[in-house]
């Protein structure tokens, strides 16, 4: 391809993929916890949070916990899944879903993904369970919610545990119902690329009532410090496996002034996954496909993404944007294919459009506050980067 003539000389700043969102108040807030004396786990910020969180998604429990990852990790145990018990979920996610398992001595097992929304295909779960099956783990990729009425249905017929993955899912719902707030348990993100963020953090949504107790205990170093906190026991002492899952009120008073602004971050993010999809229509007709949201589902805007013919024209594209001044971005590279996926997991069935995929999305900058020119210039150099590859 022919850099500089067909896609044009790169004139201003490069556009980053991700730029971590500030509302502002972020640090008044952080010396007001300061000045409280009082910064480990179980402070008023993460009171505040945990009940932002709550009222959004109505669980019996909201706790606060350094990562989504470490969220997940409390879901396993509370799920009580141990050596040699299965999970189902998808290969496409992140690591953490699957590490979480793995820690336990429990064994992931991969089905396929649905093509027009990356997440998990119910239609495959009732083949994938055996007697070993504890739960399921579902991701709603970028807040496009899963199939979550199937999905319960198969948990409830079968007896196993719903967790829902919904690190990218703050103020998204299905059916006017929140994400998160469906399984037994579930788990956000508040990691600086999240939408709403605390450089790293995260939360356990515990929506079953009969595991509100233990996950208490779980976080907190296997102790119930929680209920010597609330003056229910005179002391504490160690009564189960745990550790410590708690949030320094540090962060969660950075993360309280996001969680208040929570619904002009979305709507921004809105704004330019709406243009995106708007200006970028065109190029349905060279092939190239868009994110499809399903009826019922309300998303975040956490992030748009292209699928584009084959991998090589998304190298070819990643390239082409990069000499443009956009950085780009692929997603998953499918868990089944990796070292550690081979070694700990296992598959059901084939991931055909798992491995077809996950070698074709490209994610395109998406924050809240991009502002309409850069949204124009992405989308310019995209229209550009398209013809030439396709040329
Ligand atoms: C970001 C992410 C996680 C991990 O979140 P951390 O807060 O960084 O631990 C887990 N699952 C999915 C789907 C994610 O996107």
């Amino acid at each position: 391809m022919a850099a500089g003539t067909s896609l044009g000389p790169m004139t201003d700043r490069a556009i980053p993929f991700n730029r971590p969102y500030e509302v502002g108040s972020e640090t008044l807030m952080i010396k007001e916890a300061v000045a409280n004396g009082h910064l480990s786990g179980h402070g008023a910020f993460t009171k505040r949070c945990e009940e932002k969180l709550r009222e959004m998604t109505g669980a019996k429990a909201v706790l606060l916990t350094p990562s989504c990852s470490a969220a997940l990790e409390m879901a396993v145990i509370l799920a009580g899944i141990g050596p040699g018990d299965e999970v189902i979920m998808l290969s496409y996610t992140f690591v953490s879903t699957a590490n979480a398992v793995a820690l336990r001595g429990g064994v992931p097992v991969f089905v396929d993904i649905r093509p027009e929304t990356m997440n998990i295909d119910e239609r495959l779960l009732e083949q994938a369970i055996t007697p070993r099956t504890a739960a399921i783990m579902v991701v709603h990729y970028g807040g496009v919610a899963a199939r979550m009425t199937e999905v319960m249905e198969i948990g409830r017929s079968h007896g196993i545990f719903i967790i829902e993955d919904a690190a990218h899912c703050v103020n998204t719902s299905l059916n006017g119902r929140e994400l998160g707030s469906f399984g037994d348990l579930a788990t956000f993100s508040f990691h600086e690329t999240k939408n709403v963020q605390c450089g790293e953090g995260g939360a356990l949504v515990v929506n079953n009532p009969s595991l509100v107790a233990r996950a208490e205990i779980v976080q907190d170093k296997g102790t119930n410090r929680s209920r010597f906190l609330r003056g229910e026991v005179d002391k504490y002492t160690w009564v189960d496996v745990g550790s410590s899952y708690l949030s320094s009120e540090l962060a969660a008073a950075f993360l309280l002034t996001q969680l208040e602004a929570v619904d002009e971050i979305t709507a921004s993010r809105l704004r330019t996954w709406g243009a995106y999809n708007e200006k970028l229509r065109g190029l349905r007709e060279q092939g190239i496909r868009q994110p499809e949201i399903p009826d019922g589902c309300h998303h975040n805007g956490h992030l748009y993404y292209l699928i584009l013919p084959s991998e090589q024209h998304r190298e070819s594209f990643i390239g082409n944007m990069t000499k443009l001044g956009v950085q780009t971005v692929f997603h998953y590279v499918p868990l089944h294919e990796s070292p550690a996926g081979k070694r700990l997991a296992r598959t059901s069935g084939k991931l055909t459009v798992t491995e077809d995929l996950s070698r074709r999305l490209v994610r395109l900058p998406i924050w809240a506050g991009l502002t309409e020119i850069e949204t124009d210039r992405i989308v310019g150099a995209a229209i550009d980067s398209v013809a030439d590859i396709l040329d």
